[in-house]
């Protein structure tokens, strides 16, 4: 990485984590997903079960196979061949699962953390779901502002989401090429969601990665 911008990276994890702290949020930084890797398979007992949320973050980091063949116990909802009704009963599951993993859409420097959710059932785990939540965040979701937040989550990040689907769903945005905040019944941005502290001090960790990963 140039030095450049891993200086201003540093400056603005550091400044970013002492917010989150302030939230109530505990707060890790990693210079790559290898160190990330290493940080779950050491904090994480092999006995728990962990739910995870669909995440092009946690795809491009390997970190399901990774845990899955290191004998965790995963509840592995991406798993190939899996029928509409049994990813529903992993997703359900993962609610009440020990520990549950997933990215967010979005971040302000601020510490404010956006998620749009079709379901939800990434974001009901998150706010009321397992007893400890590891939220993975690379660099390209942090935000100068919660307005920059909030478009990057449903301008950039919710078409992307769509596109990544568009075998099971077909909103406007895929004809569009672009978000036109619709309402319709095929929309895929059911539920938006701001945090802005956590709410039992410490059960949400939020993982800064100095990386760009996800959309
Ligand atoms: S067009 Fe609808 S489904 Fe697509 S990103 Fe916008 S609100 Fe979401």
């Amino acid at each position: 990485m140039n030095s450049n911008i891993k200086w201003k990276i540093d400056n603005d994890f550091n400044l970013l984590k002492e917010n989150l702290v302030t939230r109530n949020y505990k707060v890790e930084i990693f210079e790559n997903s290898d160190e990330l890797i290493e940080y779950f398979k050491n904090n994480i007992k092999k006995e728990k079960v962990i739910g995870v949320g669909g995440s092009t973050t946690l795809s491009e980091i390997g970190l399901i196979e990774n845990m899955i063949d290191s004998g965790y116990n995963v509840l592995n909802r991406n798993k190939a061949g899996l029928s509409r009704e049994e990813k529903h009963k992993l997703q359900r599951a993962a609610l009440t699962s020990d520990v549950f993993i997933c990215s967010v859409n979005a971040i302000s420097i601020d510490g404010q953390i956006i998620n749009i959710d079709h379901t939800g059932n990434r974001v009901s785990a998150i706010l009321y779901g397992p007893r400890e939540v590891y939220l993975i965040i690379g660099y390209n979701k942090v935000c100068w502002s919660l307005d920059e937040a909030m478009n990057r989550a449903r301008l950039f990040a919710a078409p992307l989401n769509a596109k990544r689907s568009e075998e099971k769903y077909s909103p406007p945005c895929l004809k569009h090429g672009q978000c036109v905040r619709c309402n319709s019944n095929k929309s895929i941005c059911s539920v938006t969601s701001i945090m802005e502290t956590c709410s039992e001090k410490g059960r949400i960790k939020v993982l800064l990665v100095k990386e760009s990963l996800g959309f």
